[in-house]
């Protein structure tokens, strides 16, 4: 089985499971517990929390809530710091190509609570572009969210230039989804005021994620009840997948720089691969990340064509793992000002740590097959 869907989950590492393993087994207490059980759980979850704060740079600046993934992530940093912050102004902004967990966050907080919401447009490249943000922000601005990479096109937002224009609105926080960025570019994440990721897109495990957030700063909680995660988030915290977390993080950094450099000979092998195929029109701009490379077929269904290369064992997504259900064109590229046609046929192939140059020459053979055995639409 070739595996090139990395974008969507990535395989464990082990490093990983045996962190959950043994604190599954060998530490299982409740971390909220008064007695030497629950003082050992909690010892092994502040340590996680340390972990990943220092691995990330942010131990002295930021504090971290571990949550079930980046969805409830984003959820408490966007609908969080909004009611939190609501008596300050009404205005939030984000960006029309954002993962649904942020989007959808922001349609609820405006048509159900009250909020300006702005949903920014991007540029040809799937980029908000820093002119358009400085133009939509006012003094009543409390919030943006804006992605560093995109999960459907890997294209990469210039935060620094963006948080630029919101400094410039002293009421106004900035949150960046980085679930498709941890690991994978390079980010100035001391000077986020909040972001958010998923353990499974770095070789944790899925249910895992985590709100990293500067330290000053505080949210209405969305899941009330005991005093975990600082009072910002109830309910048991799950230590054994917290450190099967920080054991992935560590890893995906130690092996970072590595990784990139070999990823990007990978990505530029792909396209080149891909320009031998007439009707594979690339979507992602050249400055991409190069863990994600989407491209539209021009003649055939790619709903159809993936499906026939998972029949050929190969496995590669169509639209977002997140939105394929029900929406079959993608909305990230229609937001770029490609065609309906386009749109809804695109194949995103993303790259991990086990991606390797025979996967790629894997998939192009097959994808010639297929484009040669299935009709075009
Ligand atoms: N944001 C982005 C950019 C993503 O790619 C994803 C996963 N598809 C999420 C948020 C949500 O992650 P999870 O499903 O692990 O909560």
């Amino acid at each position: 089985m070739i595996y090139l869907d990395c974008a969507a989950t990535t395989p464990p590492f082990s490093e990983a499971i045996k962190a959950f393993e043994e604190v599954s087994l060998n530490c299982f207490g409740n971390p909220s517990s008064l007695h030497t059980v629950g003082f050992a759980a909690s010892k092994v979850l502040e340590n996680a929390r340390n972990s990943i704060l220092n691995c990330l740079g942010v131990s002295k600046s930021h504090r971290l809530i571990f949550t079930s993934g980046a969805s409830e992530a984003n959820s408490l940093a966007i609908k969080g710091a909004a009611f939190h912050y609501k008596n300050r102004g009404k205005r939030i902004i984000t960006s029309a190509v954002e993962h649904p967990s942020v989007l959808k966050a922001f349609e609820q907080l405006g048509q159900e609570f009250g909020f300006e919401v702005i949903e920014l447009p991007v540029n040809a490249e799937g980029k908000v572009e820093p002119e358009t943000l400085e133009n939509a922000m006012n003094k009543e601005t409390i919030l943006v969210s804006i992605m560093a990479v995109n999960n459907e096109t890997g294209s990469i937002n210039d935060l620094p230039a963006l948080l630029k224009v919101v400094r410039k609105f002293p009421k106004a926080l900035f949150h960046s989804d980085l679930t498709q960025a941890i690991g994978k570019v390079d980010l100035p994440l001391g000077d986020l005021d909040m972001f958010s990721f998923s353990a499974h897109k770095f070789g944790g495990l899925k249910g895992n994620g985590a709100l990293i957030y500067k330290s000053h700063l505080s949210f209405l909680p969305l899941i009330s009840g005991g005093h975990q995660e600082a009072g910002l988030r109830g309910g048991t915290v799950d230590v054994a997948g917290a450190n099967a977390m920080s054991a992935a993080l560590s890893k995906t950094y130690s092996l970072r720089k590595e990784e990139i450099a070999r990823v990007q000979g990978l990505n530029a092998y792909l396209k080149q691969q891909l320009s031998e195929i007439d009707e594979a029109s690339i979507n992602s701009p050249s400055d991409a990340s190069p863990f994600v490379l989407n491209f539209s077929l021009l003649r055939h269904k790619a709903s159809v064509v993936v499906e026939a290369l998972s029949e050929k064992g190969i496995c590669v997504s169509s639209v977002s793992a997140c939105n394929s259900k029900g929406e079959p064109a993608s909305y990230v590229l229609l937001a770029m000002g490609k065609t309906m046609d386009e749109a809804k046929n695109s194949i995103r192939v993303s790259f991990g740590i086990n991606s390797n140059k025979g996967d790629v020459d894997a998939f192009i053979t097959e994808l010639k097959v297929v484009l040669e055995e299935v009709n075009p639409r």
